[in-house]
């Protein structure tokens, strides 16, 4: 499959290549990043996801800009129809796109974030390759090859919050609890596949804020230890991955994301202490009859 702009976020797309954001839905929930795959599942748009690529597409271009605007628009203005006369019009934008335009000044404006903006590159490059024994997708932000640099747009709640995790219990910066460096490891191997380089390409994250005033910050990821621990990371968990990718195992279901609430079945009852912290229950197979409704859809599709 020719991975082009139009079908590069495609279930089609998803069900051959793996991408960073599958990677993070099967650790997250087996069973709702299959029933995306299969069920045409699709989570709810969040405001902040819809923020996001308002700010990448004006990043991108302006025509990038302005179709996202077209095809989103009763999310993006506000619009009050006249009773008398039953017309529609338009009353300014949400306040989150009213920030997000502000977040979109601060990209273009600030003097460190315009070097690397008006550099000579390719806008959302899409490039592929094998890791693991796995095709993968990536598609970068902003590439300029004759400098190797990968740059990654962010707009982000806050720089400093930090957030606790549990697997190893430290607290971790935006860029470690978001899986950051797990892409940059994963864009890093790519670029380098496809150029045949063997240094890594600099990652940068520009990062601006959606508090008011935003702040902002330029980041270099780059860091060959961390680099490798990752992917040694994802080596250990793409066995299993692929396992019910392939629909040779039965996905587990996590139990608590959007998916799972929605097709829940309750056993019985459970002691309270199981809602407590650190209590960790472990997760139950997809069911049955759900596994085998895809199962048959998956293989109708050509699964693995
Ligand atoms: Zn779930």
């Amino acid at each position: 499959m020719e991975l082009t702009r139009d079908n590069y976020y495609s279930v089609e797309a998803d069900r051959e290549y793996m991408s960073c954001s599958q990677y993070q839905a099967f650790l997250e929930c087996e069973a709702a990043a299959m029933a995306r795959l299969y069920l045409g599942f699709k989570p709810a748009e969040s405001e902040a996801l819809l923020v996001g690529n308002y700010v990448h597409t004006a990043l991108e271009s302006e025509e990038a800009h302005a179709e996202f605007v077209e095809n989103n628009f009763e999310k993006i203005y506000k619009l009050k129809t006249d009773k008398k006369s039953g017309e529609t019009s338009t009353v300014g934008k949400y306040a989150a796109f009213e920030n997000a335009d502000v977040i979109i000044r601060t990209f273009i404006t600030d003097p460190v974030f315009q070097k690397f903006i008006l550099m000579d590159g390719e806008n959302e490059k899409i490039l592929t390759g094998n890791i693991f024994g796995v095709p993968w997708k990536i598609r970068l932000d902003k590439y300029v090859p004759n400098k190797r640099l990968i740059i990654d747009y962010k707009t982000a709640a806050s720089l400093t919050k930090t957030e606790y995790n549990p697997k190893t219990g430290e607290r971790e910066c935006f860029i470690e609890s978001a899986g950051y460096l797990m892409r940059a490891a994963i864009y890093s191997e790519i670029e380098k596949q496809n150029t045949g380089n063997t240094e890594d390409a600099a990652f940068i994250i520009l990062a601006v804020t959606k508090e008011k005033p935003h702040d902002k910050g330029a980041y270099l990821l780059n860091h060959a230890q961390r680099y490798a621990w990752e992917l040694e990371q994802v080596k250990n968990n793409l066995l299993n991955i692929r396992a019910v990718k392939e629909g040779r195992q039965i996905p587990k279901r996590c139990g608590h994301c959007e998916y799972c609430r929605s097709t829940k079945v309750l056993k019985g009852v459970v002691p309270y202490y199981t809602l407590k912290p650190g209590f960790e229950e472990e997760r139950e197979d997809e069911y049955r009859d759900i596994f085998t409704a895809y199962m048959e859809k998956a293989q109708a599709a050509g699964m693995g």
